[in-house]
């Protein structure tokens, strides 16, 4: 760019014949999640305007700054676009990109979805954030994904899907695989979830994916106390009983530096696929069940 160039975000526009909602799809809030990108373009390139009821807009990469550098973060400004919204129009350029979407993408849709990953070095099971607080607006959406997983949550501001409730739009984050790559099973997740949610909605012919029940979660984050090499013992969505070694840190030798328990039953929510670690970075998610509903 060099300068020369404006920042902007890619937009893709199905407009169906038919009236009904308008749904936004979005990707690449953060840099290095790169299976919901390729699902984005893939829902947008296969919806056909003859038989769609509303509108589908959807923006493959947020956050171009940080794919380019293949971050979770902005290369530009360091800052994580899913902590900052509502943004500032004033501010650097990721306070500008979440104002920036705000005023001119949120403001004309209906309803959000927000496709992520476990990042470029983790893997995240099938799951989907309703925040807390806005179930009436959100949960029912939340459920037509159709994973099991429900992650009542995000304590943290600043979200994307925040920003969309306040506005009083129904808003969820859908979380599924990472690790760096783009694998065809997780973009095939992140569709299959993308076109339930349109037949909930109504945009497309029909039955969203509702599931008699799901399983509420909290998450724990585990950090590494020791750097070194991780070795994970567990999978993305597989069942943990309290004080099972779910992972391990050695040293260049191979002698254990950190083992990691399961602090309680529940399950392992994302693990770490990326081996190198510093102390302070994140080794496992464990999730609690909460409660489980009905649909
Ligand atoms: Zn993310």
């Amino acid at each position: 760019r060099a300068g020369l160039g404006e920042y902007a975000f890619p937009v893709l526009i199905v407009n169906g014949m038919q009236p009904g909602p308008r749904l936004c799809i979005i990707a690449g809030v953060h840099g290095d999640e790169y299976e919901g990108m390729e699902a984005v373009r893939r829902v947008l390139h296969h919806t056909d305007p003859a038989t769609l009821r509303g509108a589908v807009v959807g923006i493959p990469c947020v956050n171009l700054a940080a794919f380019e550098t293949a971050t979770r973060s902005s290369g530009i400004d360091g800052l994580n676009l899913n902590r900052i919204f509502p943004g500032d129009a004033t501010g650097s350029l990721s306070l500008r990109l979440a104002a920036t979407f705000l005023r001119t993408v949120i403001r004309e849709v209906d309803a959000l979805l927000d496709l992520h990953t476990g990042g470029g070095f983790g893997e995240i099971a099938p799951i989907t954030i309703v925040q807390s607080g806005y179930e009436t607006l959100a949960l029912g959406l939340g459920q037509a994904i159709g994973h099991e997983l429900l992650w009542m949550g995000g304590k943290w501001g600043g979200t994307a899907r925040i920003s969309a409730l306040e506005a009083g739009k129904a808003a969820v984050t859908v979380e599924v695989g990472g690790g760096g790559g783009c694998r065809d099973e997780t973009i095939a997740a992140h569709v299959d979830g993308v076109r339930s949610a349109m037949r909930y909605l109504g945009m497309i012919a029909g039955t969203p994916t509702m599931r008699q029940e799901y399983r509420i979660v909290s998450g724990t984050f585990d950090r590494a106390t020791s750097g070194g090499f991780f070795l994970g013992r567990a999978r993305p969505g597989g069942e943990c009983g309290a004080g099972q070694t779910v992972g391990v840190i050695v040293d260049p030798f191979g002698d254990e530096r950190q083992i990691i328990d399961a602090p309680h039953d529940g399950l392992v929510l994302w693990i770490r696929r990326r081996a190198s670690i510093q102390p302070g970075e994140e080794t496992v998610i464990f999730g609690r069940v909460e409660r489980v509903i009905t649909s």
